[in-house]
């Protein structure tokens, strides 16, 4: 589970608001919890990914408070702590792109690039004041006596000479945006606040040292790396390696690469020597679209292009997240209808890594209010427990209707039928499920369709789905 949302009341509760949930989730199989990033931000408000201090897990008195939005690093260490006795993982997002609201302007020369070609500049060299010294007082040297400035940024987006907006790129001998990233808009290094440049000595030698303190500190089992495709692929094969030589193979990698560009994806994995999984945003994407289409989308087409078709074990499946939501700078919200039609797509076929999205499960606050989906995603997450195993045989014929069967395996007996359908109409798809199984009772753990499916005499059911909706059908 994506264990939080962006709306979030920035209350510092979540981590207990966690720790209170942590064993109605496990009885329903959400095992593996994704935190929010647990490092101090701009403010108490921030929801994380304004990172001001990495050593800072709501232990010092900076940006005003201890307190990060979620709670206090006693409180993170609890939570983890608790997972662990109830043989839960925790992974924790982490932000190497940038830094944000720093404690002192300094004065260093830049150039404006163009926003829309990062490549081409505008106008001359000259002075400008940016937002690049960190200093951490609050935090008085414990943990990393290393202080951030201007060399250690490659571009910031305000010049406090001119008060001006832009995106300002940091000259130096040597330096340049990283080569290795998203080619986006000439070049995508520079993504918000003050850019990190992972290409300096001391930038790199202080994440070495901090990931091994944060790692030891905390216990987590693994990292969520936040915004691939404005870092260095070079750097982070490095710091991968780095991570599987301390922490063993077992620790685990998902990184955030956002982009509707397949090959640009598999060209990151490429260079990271498949070290690592990755979210699968083109599903996001189908599904997105499948919601607006309704029965003008092609079902059969929904896994085309995605990563769980290219790199099924490395494919990290999920339907909306903190970046998707309603009012967030992604916005691609996936239709209410469509939602138990793409978690059956994620939750009961054989490929990918599931996640669940605290806002589809808990529901969001505010203004962008969503209710919670929790009664018939615990159904689902109960049938997937189930009988989300073995073989797997597909029906994708029907355009508007589409089918599967898991056949189970020695340890989990039950089989399951799936179907999903963005018609109007009610439909039914003939399935095998085995002649060993004539005349037994088949129900849809979902409880959208009534009844019951009896298994015919060739070891075939007609199973039925209703209009713009999915059923699950298991003996
Ligand atoms: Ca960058």
């Amino acid at each position: 589970m994506q264990a939080f949302e962006w709306y979030l009341p920035s209350n510092q509760q979540h981590y207990k608001r966690l720790q209170s949930k942590l064993d109605e989730l496990k009885s329903v199989g959400i095992v593996d919890l994704w935190i929010p990033p647990v490092f101090k931000g701009t403010s108490k408000h921030d929801v994380g990914y304004g990172i001001y201090d990495l050593y800072d897990l709501g232990e010092f008195d900076q940006k005003g408070s201890i307190a990060t939005k979620y709670g206090t690093k006693q409180e993170l260490i609890e939570l983890i702590k608790s997972c662990h006795t109830r043989d839960m993982k925790v992974y924790a997002d982490t932000v190497l792109n940038h830094k944000a609201a720093a404690d002192y302007k300094e004065t260093f020369e830049a150039i404006l690039v163009d926003p829309m070609d990062r490549e081409q500049t505008i106008g001359e060299p000259h002075d400008i004041q940016g937002w690049t010294g960190f200093n951490f007082k609050g935090r008085n040297n414990k943990y990393s006596k290393f202080k951030w400035n201007f060399n250690h940024f490659t571009g910031v987006d305000y010049d406090d000479i001119t008060k001006e907006s832009g995106i300002y790129r940091i000259l130096g001998d040597n330096k340049y945006w990283s080569e290795s990233v998203s080619d986006e808009l000439g070049n995508y290094d520079y993504l918000m606040f003050a850019d990190v440049n992972l290409a300096h000595p001391e930038v790199k030698e202080d994440l070495f040292h901090w990931i091994e303190w944060f790692v030891n500190e905390t216990k987590v089992d693994g990292l969520r790396f936040d915004a691939l495709k404005h870092i260095d692929r070079e750097f982070m094969k490095e710091f991968i390696d780095h991570c599987l030589n301390l922490f063993g193979d077992s620790f685990y990698r998902v990184g955030e690469y956002w982009s509707g560009n397949e090959e640009a994806k598999l060209k990151y994995l490429d260079a990271l020597d498949y070290n690592m999984d990755l979210f699968d945003v083109i599903l996001h994407y189908n599904f997105y679209e499948a919601s607006h289409q309704k029965e003008n989308y092609d079902l059969r087409t929904i896994l085309d292009n995605t990563l769980v078709m290219n790199h099924p074990t490395l494919a990290v499946t999920f339907v909306d997240n903190h970046d998707s939501q309603r009012g967030q700078a992604l916005e691609s919200w996936v239709e209410s209808w469509f939602k138990p039609l793409a978690y059956t797509l994620i939750l009961m076929r054989e490929e990918g890594y599931p996640c669940v999205f605290w806002g589809d499960y808990y529901g969001i606050e505010g203004e962008f209010s969503y209710p919670a989906q929790k009664e018939w995603l615990d159904r689902m997450l109960k049938a997937r427990q189930k009988a989300s195993y073995g073989d797997q045989d597909d029906y994708f014929d029907n355009p508007h209707c589409i089918g599967w069967v898991r056949h189970g395996n020695e340890k989990h007996l039950t089989k399951s039928a799936s179907l999903i359908n963005n018609s109007d109409d009610s439909q039914i798809l003939r399935m095998f499920i085995g002649t060993d199984f004539v005349g037994t009772i088949f129900k849809d753990a979902l409880e959208f369709s009534e009844g019951e499916v009896i298994i015919d005499e060739e070891g075939y059911g007609d199973f039925r789905v209703n209009a713009q909706s999915a059923s699950i059908w298991l003996n």
